[in-house]
């Protein structure tokens, strides 16, 4: 549970109940059914879940281009059904940049402000800072057309943080950058929301992305909110099987339940092993349940363990060894063992091998 004086924080952005359907009749499709998230002022809050869930339909409603078939978008406790995109204390970062590649850097930022009609030297005093915050100052005098991508998207960063919006949308700005650009733009967004204090409501398909920079995610899966929880909430206490499976690599095992006790369960594996198992919040398990192991939460001995089976792969990953192992059901285990600069993990594969699952490291699963 989370400390009280966090679920006291103002929210921002609240979307009630929201229904989106695209179309009429047989060929009608919701987008968004019934979803509900509340988004609290300076969190970094991520949209997680794959193409075409309804993450950027969500984001659109906030920025005010689309409007919900069912329910409300409100902007601290207000409803801003009527406010048009530029009436609203909301701005967008989009996946394409759409900076204007005949004027400076500085002109980018600038542009907003001037829009606004703002003095001249709060527009200078500005655009320096927000310059300053995505650490652009060389290149104010440079085109945008003669920058990098990387440079691009720090300029449409500080274009859309320039007029001090409430909320900032973010619709996947990371997934043109190559990767080792978009690892250091992860920390470096961070940085700037915690700087700014603005609230950041960012989308992305990425699990890896959302896991590091978000304060709280919503998974989402065809056009519903699944779980809303921070990112350890998200990794670690996984609501069901689509969220245990989109977010990061997992063992599903099947297990009959034998008792419950104060939220843990006794489960019996194939193996006959008994073990705890915590149970995931609101679910009542059924005799027979799926429970769910982090790979890096087990590992593979040469004897003993709660499962035994035989070695199908051996993966090596430069940091750690995943150690694929089919267990005597014919259910495939994979544990993640870190590696160690001078043994190999010291199982190949057709080794028999037992698996030591850690204590707490099992959950008993919403299927
Ligand atoms: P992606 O990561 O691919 O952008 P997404 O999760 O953002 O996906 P949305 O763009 O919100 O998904 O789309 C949700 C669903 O609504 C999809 O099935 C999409 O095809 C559909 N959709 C979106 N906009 C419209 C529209 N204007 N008319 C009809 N269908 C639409």
């Amino acid at each position: 549970p989370e400390p009280a004086a966090a679920q006291d924080k103002r929210v921002a952005i609240e979307a009630r109940g929201i229904v989106k359907q695209f179309g009429e009749g047989a060929g009608a499709l919701r987008a968004l059914d019934d979803v509900s998230v509340a988004i609290r002022e300076n969190e970094f809050f991520t949209l997680l879940g794959p193409s075409g869930c309804g993450k950027t339909t969500l984001l659109r409603m906030i920025a005010g281009f689309e409007f919900p078939t069912e329910g409300a978008i409100l902007l601290y406790g207000e409803d801003i059904a009527g406010l048009p995109p530029f009436k609203r204390p909301i701005n967008t970062v989009f996946q394409s940049y759409a900076l204007f590649p005949h004027l400076t850097v500085w002109e980018n930022v600038a542009f907003g402000l001037e829009m606004l009609g703002r003095p001249r030297a709060e527009i200078a005093a500005r655009v320096a800072e927000m310059l300053k915050l995505v650490r652009l100052e060389e290149l104010a005098r440079r085109r945008t057309d003669q920058i990098s991508g990387g440079q691009a998207q720090r300029v449409a960063l500080a274009r859309a943080l320039a007029p001090a919006p409430k909320v900032l949308l973010l619709d996947e700005p990371l997934s043109a950058l190559d990767y080792k650009l978009r690892k250091e733009m992860q920390i470096e967004l961070k940085r700037m929301q915690s700087e700014t204090g603005i609230t950041f409501v960012f989308v992305t398909h990425d699990q890896e992305e959302a896991l590091t920079m978000s304060d709280r995610i919503a998974v989402m899966s065809k056009g519903r909110v699944l779980q809303i929880g921070t990112p350890w909430d998200i990794y670690d206490k996984p609501a069901d099987r689509f969220v245990a499976d989109f977010i990061g690599e997992t063992n599903f095992i099947t297990a009959s339940v034998l008792g419950i006790e104060q939220g843990v369960a006794t489960v019996r594996l194939s193996s006959g092993a008994e073990i705890p198992a915590t149970i995931a919040e609101g679910l009542v398990p059924k005799s027979e349940a799926t429970i769910v192991v982090r790979p890096e939460h087990a590992r593979a001995v040469p004897a003993g363990g709660q499962l035994t089976g035989i070695v199908e792969n051996v993966v090596y990953f430069g940091t750690d060894t995943h150690i694929h192992i089919k267990l005597a059901g014919g259910e495939l285990f994979m544990v993640r063992q870190q590696n160690s600069r001078t043994q190999s993990c010291g199982f190949e594969v057709g080794d028999r091998a037992g698996i030591e699952i850690a204590p707490d490291a099992a959950q008993v699963l919403r299927d």
